[in-house]
């Protein structure tokens, strides 16, 4: 191989050149990036960025050691592919054609399209739209957050602490149940209360009122009205996968790959938020969209393309952390199928404790909140969930 490109400069993408050059790859690097900006950490954008406690330069992934010895093509967005000759086409008109390609273009915030050209309405990916929600968290202000996933409950709790009164709305009955199942859901969603944000469960917005083009309440099915002074709208993400439109690959809509990345077109492997890899212990593809998933598995991915006959490898278990209201969270494994959990070691009610899902006698997930120590034990011993099903019918 002389040619290999990553397409996508951040977590998965940088993962992935530092693998190829890790893995002994000694030919033309190229890393192609539509952001501007050199790899950076997400999952702070949302928590200490926010907050102020740190700045841009802080967010840098790359360092000091890294020698890479990488073309980097930044604010260079890909608008297509062409799998058979691997050839990356540029807006700007270039193209790239390797020998080997990394697909790394991550996932976008959803939008909603009604909001999408009113002023105070925000979603938070990038570096760039955490740089125009932080000066608008204001103390006094109110802020509305549609979506109650993960990234709208640390806006909320990052807002709370600078002092908004924050409303978050969920369309389910309790948050989080797809994630950690509806008891443990409860917890976080009672941790949320505490620090005063309104919740306001199983909700259906009706519209939104505007005014001069900015958002002043939204109102919801039953008849309730919200006033608001800025609104984020956290209703989860969607991989960047539009570029591969007609190129031969499978779209699910992440990029359909095997248990190693690989994607059926030789020398094409994605990883990271953008892609849907096989997961053994589901028996289905599914986008993992996690920072360690994207992290670990390049490595993985880099193998199987520079060495078409990698042999399969087993994966760590599917792992997520959050910080909400000075709380870690973490979780390992899938929740799904889970016919109970078991408090192990202290108590919900004070957010300090480590809960195991159990299939029959199979622990198939782990939850940690503020107790990292445990979490870390307890997390290595997490079935497979397929496994785990085998040994429930036997
Ligand atoms: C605010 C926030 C907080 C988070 N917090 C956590 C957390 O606490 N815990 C956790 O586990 N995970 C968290 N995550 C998720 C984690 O950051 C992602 O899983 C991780 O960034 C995925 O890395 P990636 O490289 O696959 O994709 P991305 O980070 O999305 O990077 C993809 C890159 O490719 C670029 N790109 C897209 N399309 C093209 C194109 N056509 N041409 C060229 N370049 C393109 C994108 O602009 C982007 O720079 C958070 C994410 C966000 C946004």
């Amino acid at each position: 191989m002389e040619t290999l490109t990553i397409v996508g400069a951040s977590l998965a993408g940088l993962s992935a050149a530092r693998a190829a050059r890790a893995q002994g790859f000694e030919g033309r690097l190229v890393v192609i990036g539509d952001e501007p900006h050199r790899p950076y950490d997400r999952p702070p954008l949302s928590k200490d960025f926010l907050l102020g406690q740190i700045t841009a330069e802080d967010l840098s992934l790359e360092t000091d050691t890294d020698s890479l010895d990488a073309e980097w093509l930044l604010g260079a967005e890909a608008v297509s592919f062409d799998a058979a000759t691997r050839t990356v086409r540029l807006r700007d008109g270039r193209s790239v054609a390797s020998d080997g390609v990394v697909i790394a273009t991550g996932a976008r915030a959803r939008q909603l399209p009604e909001l999408a050209d009113v002023e105070n309405v925000h979603t938070l990916r990038t570096l760039d739209d955490a740089a125009r929600l932080g000066p608008e968290l204001i103390a006094g202000r109110r802020l509305l957050v549609v979506g109650a996933g993960f990234i709208g409950a640390e806006v909320a709790s990052s807002a709370a602490s600078r002092g908004l009164e924050v409303t978050v709305l969920d369309t389910k009955p309790v948050p989080f149940a797809a994630q950690l199942g509806a008891e443990m859901g409860s917890v976080v969603a009672a941790l949320q209360s505490a620090h005063g944000i309104e919740l306001v469960p199983s909700a259906t917005v009706d519209g939104f009122v505007t005014s001069r083009r900015r958002v002043t309440a939204v109102r919801l099915a039953g008849g309730r009205i919200i006033a608001t002074d800025l609104v984020v709208v956290g209703i989860g993400a969607e991989p960047n996968t539009e570029w591969l439109q007609g190129s031969g690959l499978e779209l699910q809509p992440g990029v359909v790959c095997d248990a190693m990345g690989r994607t059926g077109t030789p020398g094409v492997v994605a990883v990271g938020d953008c892609a849907a890899w096989f997961d053994e212990t589901t028996g289905t593809h599914r986008l993992s969209s996690h920072w360690t998933g994207a992290l670990e598995r390049a490595a993985l991915a880099v193998e199987a393309l520079l060495d078409e006959e990698a042999p399969q490898r087993q994966h760590k278990p599917h792992y997520f952390w959050s910080d909400v209201h000075g709380v870690k969270l973490q979780f390992a494994g899938h929740a799904e199928g889970h016919d109970r959990v078991e408090i192990e070691a202290g108590d919900p009610s004070e957010h300090s404790f480590l809960a195991v899902y159990y299939r029959g006698d199979a622990p198939i997930a782990v939850l940690g909140m503020n107790q990292p120590r445990l979490f870390a034990k307890r997390r290595r011993s997490i079935v497979p969930a397929t496994l785990a099903g085998a040994a429930a019918l036997s």
